[in-house]
């Protein structure tokens, strides 16, 4: 019964200007080539800098735009060619939290009339059923019933981002696409409700699609990672290899840049060394060449392709992860 979700070649490129009057329509290369897939009850946790494609992942995965090539499955279904109304019933098995928990909630609505709204999007709820269903949200993200009475503005940050994950939780999704949904809160209220996730994911078996740009989060979270760059996958491992071994040089150079947890808790991020480059007009072959410590000429003609390693994992780097090596390899392994 393959993978819970599977996302193939995933493109998004966004015309921009007046680009329609010329024969070629200037774009951003947002997202190229993308593919991954998620089990049930599995975190993928996809990390990289501002604007390197992550959020415009999840909103293809969501379906808020549509993409330029590729497919998103979700149960073995292609999303891209249901109707309106099979949409919907796809879109109750996948939920989304945002970064700012306070944007994304009505501030006129109850604390319990926001984490009730996508069920009753659905179903109709007599007063009884809506506070019984509240409640009991309210609970499995560790939150009193009287909460259910509050306005946003009368609850603490962290206090909202658990109700954006009790919405989330309402039509019972198998998976939960989380877009640096802990990014605006302090670090100890960061670490109650990734603790918070955890558990959510142990008890109801949710598969997460973690979107971030902090490493301490996503070495947290655990599972497997993706790390783009420019709109593509660079390397794709577990956790536990991706932070003990590091092999794409951006991967190396993300993780040796990345603060030191400090106990005052007092955050600071050094960046790469180098600008990311833009995507409208993005460097050719291996984008990352520019700021590449380990760039040879073939970099500068050719993109890489993502080749497996012998430990599970996918690099793309014509250094690190040589594609004649590794067929070499496989040829090797026939004999
Ligand atoms: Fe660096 Fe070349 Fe590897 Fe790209 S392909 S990461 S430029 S060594
Ligand atoms: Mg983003």
């Amino acid at each position: 019964s393959g993978p819970l979700l599977k996302v193939e070649n995933l493109t998004k490129h966004y015309p921009i200007g007046a680009g329609f009057l010329k024969k070629t329509t200037p774009v951003v290369r947002a997202v190229e080539d993308v593919s991954f897939s998620v089990e049930a009850g599995e975190t993928l946790c996809i990390v990289g800098e501002s604007g390197c494609g992550k959020s415009t992942v999840a909103r293809l995965l969501m379906r808020l735009v549509d993409p330029t090539g590729g497919r998103v499955m979700i149960d073995g279904t292609d999303i891209a060619g249901l109707k309106k109304h099979e949409l919907r019933a796809y879109r109750r098995l996948m939920q989304m939290v945002f970064q700012d928990p306070y944007s994304s909630l009505n501030p006129r609505l109850t604390a319990g009339q926001i984490i009730t709204e996508p069920v009753e999007n659905y179903e109709r709820l007599s007063r009884k059923q809506r506070e019984a269903l509240a409640a009991d949200l309210l609970h499995k993200v560790g939150m009193s019933p009287e909460m259910m009475h509050r306005l946003p503005s009368e609850l603490s940050g962290g206090q909202r981002q658990r109700l954006g994950i009790a919405r989330a939780l309402a039509l019972k999704p198998s998976i939960i696409i989380a877009d640096e949904a802990v990014s605006a809160l302090d670090v100890s209220v960061q670490a109650q409700i990734l603790n918070l996730l955890m558990d959510l994911q142990q008890q109801l078996r949710i598969a997460f699609v973690f979107i971030s740009h902090d490493l301490a989060v996503v070495e947290h979270l655990g599972h497997r990672v993706a790390v783009m760059y420019l709109g593509r996958i660079v390397e794709l491992a577990t956790c536990e290899a991706l932070f003990a071994k590091p092999v794409h040089p951006y991967t190396e150079a993300l993780i040796a840049a990345a603060p030191v947890p400090d106990p005052t808790g007092v955050r600071f991020e050094a960046p790469v060394a180098g600008e990311v480059p833009s995507p409208i007009n993005p460097p050719s072959g291996c984008t990352f060449h520019p700021r590449c410590p380990l760039a040879v000429e073939r970099c500068r003609i050719e993109v890489p392709p993502l080749v497996p390693m012998t430990d599970g994992r996918v690099v793309a780097c014509h250094v690190r992860a040589p594609a004649s090596g590794m067929q070499a390899q496989s040829a090797a392994a026939r004999d």
